[in-house]
C-alpha cells in the first residue's frame, strides 16, 4: 500500500516524542557527578609540605613544584600541572602523605588557547622570614647536629 512507510515513520516519531527523553540541556542541565569522579585537581596549601612526591609518582611527568626554605618549615611557592598529559590515574593523590592533593567533580577543563591549558594550583610568594623561624631554624640545626 502506497504511504505504509510514511504512516509507520510517523508512528515512530509520535512514540518518542511522547516517550522520556535520553538527553539533557547540557550544560544548563548537568547529571549527578559520582563522590569519586576525577575530576579538576585541588590542593590543600595549608597541609601540603611540598615534599614533592605526587610529582614523583606521576608517570607522564604531569606536575612541576618549586619550594623555598622557610625557617625548618619548606614553602611551596608554584604548583602546575600540565593537565593536557594527565590521565587521571590518580598515582598523585594517593601518593600524597599529607592528603593535600584532591580530585574535584568540577569536569569542565577545556580552555580556548593551548598557553592556558597548563593547570596552576598555587602561585605565591614565600613569607619572609622572621626572627622566630630564624631560631627554630636554628635549634633543628643545633638538634641535627647532635
Ligand atoms: S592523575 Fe596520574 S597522570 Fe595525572 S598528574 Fe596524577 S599521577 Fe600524573
Ligand atoms: S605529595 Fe602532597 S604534600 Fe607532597 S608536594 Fe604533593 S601535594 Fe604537597
Amino acid at each position: 500500500m502506497f504511504g505504509k512507510g510514511l504512516v509507520k515513520g510517523m508512528q515512530i516519531t509520535l512514540k518518542e516524542f511522547w516517550s522520556p527523553k535520553a538527553t539533557i540541556q547540557y550544560p544548563e542541565q548537568q547529571n549527578p557527578i559520582p563522590d569519586r569522579f576525577h575530576g579538576r585537581f585541588t590542593i590543600d596549601t595549608d597541609k601540603c609540605i611540598a615534599c614533592g612526591m605526587c610529582a614523583n609518582a606521576c608517570p607522564n611527568k604531569v606536575i612541576s613544584l618549586q619550594k623555598q626554605k622557610v625557617g625548618t618549615k619548606q614553602f611551596l611557592t608554584n604548583y602546575v600541572m600540565k593537565i593536557q598529559y594527565c590521565m587521571f590515574c590518580g598515582l598523585c593523590v594517593e601518593s600524597c602523605p599529607k592528603d593535600a592533593l584532591h580530585f574535584s567533580k568540577v569536569i569542565n577543563m577545556n580552555q580556548y588557547f593551548y598557553e592556558n591549558v597548563a593547570l596552576v594550583l598555587v602561585q605565591r610568594e614565600a613569607p619572609a622570614v622572621t626572627a622566630e623561624s630564624e631560631v627554630a631554624a636554628s635549634k633543628a640545626s643545633d638538634k641535627e647536629g647532635e
